[in-house]
């Protein structure tokens, strides 16, 4: 069995699985990292975690790249970094202006 035979459903399941799985493991970073709850895992494990996370996420996206809903992520992909782009830019505009809320 190759994981091109997996139906579109399983293969859906496992990236929600893997994507709940990178989540925490980015989280756990993050929390070591800010250092205010410590945690008894250490910070080269908490990254060696992440990166096999994102490399399942990225496993399990590839698998679905044949899928009618991923044929044009290349274009959402340029779409949403130049929409969090122009978000950043934004929020640099208003902190100049003193304001403190980071655009939604
Ligand atoms: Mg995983």
């Amino acid at each position: 069995m190759s994981i091109k035979n997996l139906s579109e459903p399983v293969r859906l399941e496992q990236l929600a699985e893997e994507c709940a799985e990178l989540g925490h493991a980015a989280l756990k970073l993050a929390r070591i990292l800010r250092g205010e709850n410590p945690t008894p895992v250490g910070e080269a494990e908490a990254r060696e975690r992440l990166t096999e996370e994102v490399a399942d996420v990225m496993v399990t996206v590839d698998s679905l790249m044949d899928t009618r809903m991923l044929r044009d992520i290349g274009t959402h992909c340029t779409e949403k970094k130049d929409r969090w782009e122009q978000r950043l830019r934004q929020a640099k505009t208003m902190r100049i202006n003193g304001k403190e809320v980071l655009p939604g």
